[in-house]
C-alpha cells in the first residue's frame, strides 16, 4: 500500500474478470463473449460515425439510444438508463440504491461475483442467501419476512455462474413481498432463453432490470450497457452519472448501439445459433460424465464426478483452451465453459475426452 492511497483503497478486493492472452489458437471459452460477430448494421453504423464530427462531445443524455431501446421494449425513454458496459450501470445502482444506512443488501452466496467488489467499494454490507442443492434460487428464501429489513436485492437472471433461470412469476413474488426496496435483476443473458422482468414494471415499480450488449449482441468490445425501471428510479440514477461522468457513451458507441439494438432479426439468429449449440455442447459433455446443470445462458457449468475442476481447467490450458473455473467453496468442481461455434465445442470435447483418458 502506497502512502499516497486513499485508506479504503487497502480493503479494497478488485473484481477479476477472465483473462484475455495473446496467444496463436487459442480458443476462449472463459469470458462468454458471443462466437459470432455482431450485426453488420451496427459496424457500418460505427464506421459512419468515425467522421470529423467526432470534435464534438457525444449526446450526454444519449437521446436515440434510449429511444430505441424504448421501442424495442415498449416504454418510454424516460425509464431508460444507459451507461459504458452494464457493469458501470451496476456500478450507478450500487450508489444510488443501495447505500442505505448500513442496511445489507441481500442476493445468493453464488452470483455475478462483481456484486460484492461493488460492495466493498461503496461499503455495503451484504446478506449471502444460499442457493439451494440444486445451485437454483429458492424464492422463500427472498419472500419469508426477517428482523432486518434489506436496503436492497439483486440477482442475475439466468444466474450467473450456474446458468439457471428463474420464472417471472419466482420474480414476482420477491417483488411484491418488498414493495419499498429495489429489486435488481441482472439479465445479461437473457436473449438466451429466460423470460425478461421488463414484463413485470408495469405491476412492480421496484423492479430494475439491467441489459447488457455484451454478450447475445457480441459488442463486448463497444461498452454498453442499460437499465430500465420507473422513471423515478432512472432519475435517481442519472443524478449519480451526472455526477460522476456526464458522457459514459462515445459517439461511436452510441450509433453502434442504435443499429444494434434495432436488429432484431440478426439478434434472433445468432441466439439461436448459440442455444442449438449450447444443447450440442451439454449432450457431448453428459456422454463424456459430466454432470451439467440445466443452462438458459450461453454458457454451461459443468462438473465431472471423477476429475478435479481446477485440474481440467489446467490442462485444457495447456491445450490452449480457456475455461473459467472459480475456486469458491461448492463451485470449485465446477467449470463454466462458453459456448462457441459447434466447431469450438467440437475441440474442446476432444481435448477433454483425452485429458479424461490419460489421468486416471
Ligand atoms: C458479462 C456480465 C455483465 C457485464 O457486462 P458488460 O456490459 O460487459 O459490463 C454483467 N452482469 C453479468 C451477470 C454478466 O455476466
Amino acid at each position: 500500500m502506497s502512502r499516497f492511497w486513499s485508506d479504503h483503497l487497502a480493503d479494497l478486493t478488485p473484481y477479476v474478470a477472465g483473462e484475455q492472452p495473446k496467444v496463436d489458437n487459442l480458443l476462449k471459452l472463459n469470458t462468454n463473449e458471443h462466437p459470432y460477430g455482431p450485426s453488420p448494421r451496427a459496424l457500418e453504423a460505427i464506421k459512419a460515425a468515425a467522421t470529423d464530427q467526432l470534435r464534438l462531445y457525444p449526446d450526454k443524455e444519449s437521446v436515440g439510444l434510449r429511444q430505441a431501446i424504448a421501442e424495442l421494449h415498449g416504454l418510454n425513454p424516460d425509464q431508460v438508463f444507459v451507461g459504458n458496459g452494464s457493469d458501470e450501470v451496476l456500478a450507478h445502482i450500487f450508489n444510488g440504491l443501495f447505500r442505505r444506512s448500513g442496511r445489507p443488501l441481500m442476493m445468493p452466496d453464488i452470483t455475478y461475483s462483481f456484486y460484492r467488489t461493488y460492495c466493498a467499494l461503496y461499503k455495503i454490507p451484504t446478506r449471502l442467501v444460499p442457493l439451494a442443492d440444486d445451485f437454483s434460487i429458492r424464492v422463500s428464501d427472498y419472500t419469508d419476512s426477517s428482523p432486518d429489513s434489506p436496503a436492497g436485492i439483486i440477482f442475475s437472471n439466468p444466474n450467473a455462474p450456474t446458468g439457471i433461470a428463474m420464472s417471472l412469476e419466482d420474480i414476482s413474488a420477491i417483488a411484491a413481498a418488498h414493495p419499498d426496496i429495489p429489486v435488481v435483476v441482472d439479465e445479461a443473458y437473457v436473449d438466451f432463453g429466460a423470460q425478461s422482468a421488463i414484463a413485470l414494471l408495469q405491476a412492480h415499480a421496484n423492479i430494475v432490470v439491467v441489459h447488457t450488449l455484451s454478450k447475445s449482441r457480441s459488442l463486448a468490445g463497444l461498452r454498453v450497457g442499460f437499465a430500465i425501471a420507473d422513471a423515478q428510479i432512472i432519475e435517481g440514477l442519472n443524478r449519480v452519472k451526472d455526477s460522476f461522468n456526464s458522457y459514459p457513451l462515445d459517439s461511436l458507441a452510441q450509433a453502434g448501439a442504435i443499429a444494434a439494438i434495432q436488429d432484431t432479426d440478426y439478434l434472433q439468429k445468432m441466439c439461436l445459433a448459440v442455444t442449438e449449440a449450447r444443447t450440442q455442447l451439454a449432450q457431448q459433455l453428459s456422454a463424456l460424465g459430466f454432470e451439467v446443470l440445466p443452462s438458459q445462458a450461453n454458457f454451461v457449468f459443468a462438473r465431472h464426478p471423477e476429475h478435479d475442476g481446477g485440474a481440467l481447467s489446467r490442462a485444457l490450458r495447456e491445450q490452449n483452451i480457456l475455461v473459467r473455473h472459480f475456486t469458491l467453496a461448492r463451485i470449485d468442481q465446477f467449470l463454466r465453459i462458453t459456448v462457441g461455434t459447434p466447431e469450438d465445442c467440437e475441440r474442446l470435447c476432444k481435448a477433454l475426452a483425452k485429458i479424461i483418458a490419460k489421468t486416471p
